[in-house]
């Protein structure tokens, strides 16, 4: 039986003296331990990102741009903020979730 805490449950890579991130598993088990290349590509975390971003994102888009839209005189000196406007709350959300699952 090997140590599997040392470890990447993912790649397998070493964690020792490395930042690690543990996220819940399924099934209420241990948690599952990965490495930071790992981590910000676990899928749950990713999800819950995307919905954040979704809605804080539409919320933020209606708000700030949501006059010019509805006026039809959305230009590309404007365009370009609206997929910025969707990252923000992703960011947040990612980083969130990354360091409260930090080990
Ligand atoms: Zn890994």
């Amino acid at each position: 039986m090997s140590d599997t805490s040392l470890h990447c449950q993912r790649c397998r890579r070493g964690l020792a003296g490395r930042q690690s991130y543990t996220f819940r598993a399924r099934g209420g088990s241990d948690g599952l331990r990965k490495c930071a290349r790992c981590a910000v590509r676990h899928w749950p975390m990713l999800r819950r990102s995307l919905i954040a971003s979704a809605v804080v994102g539409t919320a933020l888009t209606a708000l700030n741009q949501g006059d010019v839209i509805l006026a039809g005189q959305l230009t590309g000196a404007l365009a370009w903020k609206i997929p910025l406007t969707y990252c923000v709350p992703f960011l947040v959300a990612t980083y969130g979730a990354l360091s409260n699952n930090r080990s």
